[in-house]
């Protein structure tokens, strides 16, 4: 695997010491038998939290005691369910059948955890779990019956604002400690990309000012490891196909708008369907104009949601699918605005009264493009 690859992990994590020390301390009761608090790591994606956790979970099995660190990715393994399989599975295999009631995975998890046994389970992007409360109820009750305790948590999350979704309970107790990994600032982003520059290129192919901006263009925008590490890589890709020796700042540029394009595509492809036809719907009316934009004195590339509902309405006609009401239309427009792919915004209050106004996030017909490849 490239060294520039988002998934490649570094051997050492400049700027996560502090970090990786204090989780460290979190979880080592369990190698002392003892349950470890809960803890919830917050941060922006590309903060470094998932290459954090997989290097302390690289030194906790070394250690061989009576406790084990559990990874989950709750994108794929996303309710009480499937986690409990998942994490069942490691202690017994026949676990993975299909069929088991959950009372039997319950017990199974007793059992497990009432000789000792340490469990730190890791749920990585905790929010896209279903049945979080259910889950969290489930894990304090085996707790309380073994008496002396046995699972822990340690949950991560990109969205601050996941919080409010819990039950007053499960928050309590999830958030028995709480930590933040901040972004990486333009100073801290040119020293994590010279590191990698180093095992991924030639020396001396990249030109230090490159790298400079990288960091910044990254630092401004988000501060996203993930996001800085592309740009390079991109801008490496685009050097070779035009025969370039070095990847000089023509590059970078070059390379920012296709990575996030990329991005883009990344995030519109797991959309589910509701989702990419409320886009395509906003992609639509922008792309032929708001009907409304001059009668009403819009702002530029502004839509009223009404307009694209109706757009919406009818292209699940289209695809035969039955349109949701418009409070569902909401939640989609919701979910959107969070993955970046467009903005909305309350109008001042006009002709039509208080609406809710929509802008896409990125150019129409970029957007368009990429839902037409992508539609099953
Ligand atoms: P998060 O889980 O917060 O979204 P990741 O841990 O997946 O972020 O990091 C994203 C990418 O950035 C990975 O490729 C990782 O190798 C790189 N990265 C993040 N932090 C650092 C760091 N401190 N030093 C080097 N690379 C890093
Ligand atoms: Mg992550």
């Amino acid at each position: 695997m490239s060294v520039l690859s988002p998934h490649y992990i570094p051997k050492n994590l400049p700027f996560r010491e502090d970090q990786i020390m204090e989780v460290m301390s979190i979880v080592s009761p369990a190698l002392k038998g003892q349950k470890p608090r809960n803890l919830i790591i917050y941060g922006k994606t590309g903060t470094g939290k998932t290459s954090s956790i997989k290097m302390i979970m690289d030194d906790f099995t070394n250690v061989g005691k009576d406790a084990r660190m559990h990874y989950v990715n709750c994108r794929i393994y996303n309710s009480r369910y499937r986690i409990m399989q998942k994490i069942l599975k490691n202690y017994s295999p026949d676990m993975e059948k299909a069929g088991f009631g959950f009372p039997h995975l319950y017990e199974k998890l007793l059992e497990i955890t009432s000789k000792g046994h340490q469990i730190v389970i890791v749920l990585d992007e905790i929010d896209m779990i279903k049945d979080l409360d259910e889950l969290v109820y489930t894990l304090t009750r085996a707790n309380d019956e073994n008496g002396i305790g046995g699972v822990s948590i340690i949950g991560i999350s990109n969205r601050l604002s996941f919080k409010d979704a819990l039950d007053p309970r499960s928050r309590s107790s999830l958030y028995e400690t709480e930590m933040v990994f901040p972004p990486y600032t333009s100073e801290q982003l040119r020293k994590i990309l010279a590191q990698r520059v180093d095992g991924g290129f030639e020396k001396n192919v990249v030109e230090n000012s490159a790298i400079n901006l990288a960091a910044a263009l990254t630092a401004q925008e988000s501060g996203d490891a993930r996001y800085a590490l592309k740009l390079l890589m991109k801008a490496g890709e685009i050097a070779e196909q035009t025969c370039k020796e070095k990847v000089s700042d023509d590059e970078v540029e070059a390379a920012r708008k296709k990575v996030e394009l990329d991005l883009t595509a990344e995030t519109i492809s797991t959309l589910p369907d509701m989702h990419r036809l409320v886009l395509l719907a906003a992609a639509n009316v922008t792309s032929s104009g708001s009907k409304y934009s001059r009668l009403e004195g819009l702002e530029d590339g502004f839509l009223f949601s009404g307009e694209v509902y109706e757009e919406y309405s009818s292209q699940c006609k289209k695809m035969k699918k039955r349109a949701r009401s418009t409070r569902w239309f909401k939640e989609y427009l919701n979910d959107l605005e969070m993955l970046g792919l467009l903005i909305t915004t309350p109008s001042s209050k006009g002709v039509r009264g208080h609406t809710t106004l929509i802008k896409l996030g990125q150019n129409a017909e970029d957007m368009l493009r990429i839902l037409k490849e992508g539609f099953n």
